[in-house]
């Protein structure tokens, strides 16, 4: 069933929108590189936003 496999369709993690599977496509499971980077864009600013906080708190209580 390797050709069903292949025809498997998926959708972007970011966009939306119609992607390949990783075979095909190198981003997955993103639509491309700038949804990619976008997606963990937005990760590392969460991220960042919580160390800022975490750090505020600990100055607070000094
Ligand atoms: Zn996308």
């Amino acid at each position: 069933m390797n050709s069903y496999a292949n025809k498997k369709v998926f959708s972007c993690k970011k966009c939306g929108k119609e992607i390949r599977g990783l075979k095909e496509n190198p981003h997955f499971p993103f639509c491309s590189k700038r949804c990619r980077y976008m997606d963990l864009g937005s990760w590392l600013s969460e991220e960042y936003t919580m160390e800022k906080q975490e750090y505020y708190d600990t100055g607070e209580e000094l």
